[in-house]
């Protein structure tokens, strides 16, 4: 692979298959030392609930809190927020809010049933869950939308309770993050972070009741705490860097796909923009118009790291070869950036999010044209969806027999205890035939 500030390569190399391995090879999150510091938070907040909260987040976020009461907002100061930012940030994280609900409300499963001919009726029954919690990152940036794409999705599947917690370092937080919590009508919010308020959500504290599942993004220590608390309760899943994989057919102006792949490779180093063309010349007018808006970027170090890390332009001998490399990378981000991209839609199997046509950037599905943001990273879109309703659904199987159903489903299940040697479930069984 040839690279000066970002790699190019060819589908038809001989060692194709090799170098791509080697640009999607990523160093998963799991340190053993962050591991160990992260154990030892966990067991503090287990053990010594509130006080341990409070220890770690005055040494981590640099701050004087003294009681419980410190790190607990109320929904007023939510709603004062609301009222203190601009008129026309609050009409954007409106519309965005209202587009993602309406979106996440097509996603509602319903609960089903039917009946046999003797009587049985089988069926499932849809609850949401009862109390969830969501991360909001917020050590070094404000992430107003991650709020509305965690919160929303919960409140529209019925969830009881939504409690957010998001580090204040310094005391400080960012309105538009309160504002948005505010919008998505969060129940509860700490303005903690880290390990200490994943174990908070996770164990419980005399101030935090503990939730059933923990979703949003963070940092290392996030990412590895709630990995550790998962089976005492569930997650969302681990989110590594953000990736976008353009498939442009040469007729986009270079200057919006280069954009678009700048808008991913600022977001961290380790963050990856691909970008897959039959037309040879139109990756040299990409690569040109990346160097020159490159340098126009306030982010322009780290978006240059991340393309000359992970970058790559490649040339592909047709638009098919290039939804095959797509498949087999599985990206978070798809654009298909092709005069008909419906007719390539059908060959797509795997990928987070799909953006269909000229006109569709990336950056309107961060934000708000209504689907989640939080999507599967790393290949994972190969077995998981983005965040959704169903994430905070869950199922629980409906049976009722009638006598005769009971009698003739006794006669099969004591067969088949019998079989297994369980007496008691096989008399069980025989207890409701028929005599
Ligand atoms: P963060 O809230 O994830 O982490 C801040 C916390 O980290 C602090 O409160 C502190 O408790 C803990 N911490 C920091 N240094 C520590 C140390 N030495 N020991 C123990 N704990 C320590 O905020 P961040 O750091 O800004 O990271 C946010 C991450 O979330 C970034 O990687 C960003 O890319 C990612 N993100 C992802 C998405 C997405 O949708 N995938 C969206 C937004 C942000």
């Amino acid at each position: 692979m040839t690279r000066k500030f970002i790699g190019r390569l060819s589908a038809v190399d001989t060692d194709f298959d090799g170098q791509l391995k080697q640009l999607l090879a990523w160093e998963a999150v799991a340190n053993k030392q962050v591991e160990e510091i992260v154990a030892e938070i966990l067991q503090q907040v287990r053990n010594r609930g509130d006080a341990a909260v409070i220890e770690y987040t005055n040494r981590f976020d640099r701050r004087n809190l003294t009681g419980a009461e410190d790190f607990c907002l109320t929904p007023q100061a939510l709603t004062e927020a609301l009222a203190r930012i601009g008129v026309e940030e609050r009409e954007a994280l409106e519309v965005s809010a209202r587009r993602v609900r309406e979106y996440h409300e097509h996603q509602k499963q319903g609960s089903w049933r039917y009946t046999e001919a003797d009587g049985t009726v089988l069926g499932q029954q849809i609850t949401p869950m009862e109390r969830v919690g969501i991360y909001v990152p917020g050590g070094k940036a404000s992430y107003p939308s991650s709020v509305l794409m965690n919160a929303i999705p919960a409140k529209v599947a019925g969830v009881d309770s939504v409690a957010m917690v998001v580090p204040a370092p310094e005391g400080e937080i960012s309105d538009l993050v309160l504002a948005a919590a505010a919008i998505a009508e969060v129940d509860q919010m700490f303005t903690i972070g880290g390990a200490q308020a994943v174990a908070a959500l996770a164990y419980g504290t005399e101030t935090i009741a503990s939730v059933d599942k923990i979703v949003g993004p963070g940092n290392i220590f996030v990412a590895s705490a709630k990995r550790a608390v998962f089976g005492h309760v569930a997650i969302d899943m681990i989110a590594g860097p953000s990736e976008i994989l353009v498939i442009c057919d040469g007729a986009t102006d270079p200057d919006w796909i280069a954009m678009d792949l700048l808008s991913q490779a600022e977001h961290d180093e380790q963050a990856q923009a691909i970008l897959l063309c039959p037309d040879a010349e139109f990756l040299d007018a990409v690569e040109s118009s990346l160097e020159r808006q490159l340098a126009e970027l306030p982010r322009a170090t780290i978006a240059a790291k991340s393309l000359m890390d992970r970058g790559a332009l490649i040339l592909v001998d047709s638009l098919e070869q290039a939804i095959k490399i797509s498949n087999r990378i599985a990206p978070e981000h798809l654009e298909v950036s092709v005069a008909d991209p419906e007719s390539l839609l059908p060959q797509i199997r795997h990928a987070g999010a799909i953006f269909l046509g000229r006109y569709t950037a990336e950056a309107l599905g961060d934000y708000c044209a209504g689907p989640n943001h939080v999507l599967p990273t790393s290949g994972t879109a190969r077995f998981s969806s983005p965040l959704g309703v169903y994430d905070f659904q869950k199922r629980s199987s409906i049976i009722y027999c009638s006598p005769q159903g009971a009698d003739q489903l006794g006669r099969v299940a004591a067969t088949l205890a019998c079989g297994e040697g369980l007496e008691a479930h096989a008399r069980s069984a025989t207890f409701r035939i028929k005599k």
